[in-house]
């Protein structure tokens, strides 16, 4: 069933495509009317809907039921991710969208090798990625990816989860698997490095914020397969797959 993201509210029991979405949806799709679509607001509601007209600029939906999007896990995940050198984070942040994270925080640690100083252009193409993940893989919310901060103010606010979990590639203790048996709390954060790893002084500052440090095994992954691993393991863990 297509899909389409909707900042609208029905208005009289019809959304209505405009720009591209209305291009896709009539010229690519070639939609008609009498056909299904289902709209989704990007935060958690899906529109069942049969399409009225196909105009060039618009495509009129008839809103016939709405409900809770059925595609989001059962845990809210925030990714808080070191921003990686090069285009990694193109990846990351697709495959984190792809994974269910509700929003992506990026974060500047002092092993980040990529320093850049102006970032506002790289957060809204990271965020056009995080929508097009969104409408490829059925998403109900519509992921943010959030300005990007320090490591500081990201493990402080990592920290207010249920769950807060440091993914620390020197942890050799804890788990996991371990940190997790008691069950995943309602909100998750996942923190992951960048290539160069977290500084010890950053281990002790995630730990005194009430983070809990854990290893994701005995092999060192690479930043851009941490995420991925780390978010697939708390899904399991969490009853979504
Ligand atoms: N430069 C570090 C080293 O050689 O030890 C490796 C950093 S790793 C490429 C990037 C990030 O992925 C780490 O900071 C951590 O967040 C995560 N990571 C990778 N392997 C991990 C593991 N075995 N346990 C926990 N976290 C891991």
């Amino acid at each position: 069933m297509p899909r389409f993201f909707v900042s609208e509210q029905p208005e009289n029991g019809v959304l209505t495509l405009r720009g591209e979405d209305a291009h896709h949806a009539g010229r690519v799709l070639r939609l008609r009317p009498g056909e299904s679509v289902t709209l989704c607001n990007g935060r958690g509601t899906d529109f069942d809907c049969s399409i009225e007209t196909v105009e060039k600029d618009a495509v009129l939906c008839h809103v016939l039921d709405s409900h809770p999007a059925e595609t989001e896990p059962r845990q809210q995940l925030t990714l808080f991710m070191a921003l990686p050198k090069s285009d990694k984070m193109d990846f990351i942040v697709q495959k984190a969208v792809e994974l269910g994270a509700r929003e992506i925080v990026p974060y500047l640690s002092k092993n980040c090798v990529s320093r850049p100083d102006k970032t506002d252009k790289k957060v809204e193409r990271w965020q056009k990625i995080a929508l097009e993940a969104a409408k490829q893989c059925g998403r109900g919310y519509l992921p943010a990816v959030g300005a990007v901060v320090s490591f500081e103010q990201a493990a402080e606010q990592a920290a207010q989860s249920q769950t807060a979990l440091f993914f620390y590639e020197n942890e050799r203790q804890t788990g996991l698997h371990d940190a997790l048996l008691d069950g995943v709390g309602e909100t998750v954060s996942l923190m992951i490095g960048p290539e160069g790893g977290f500084a010890p002084e950053e281990a002790a500052f995630a730990a005194e914020a009430g983070l809990t440090s854990v290893s994701l095994g005995t092999r060192i992954l690479r930043c851009e397969t941490a995420p991925i691993a780390a978010l697939a393991a708390v899904l399991y863990a969490g009853g979504n797959m």
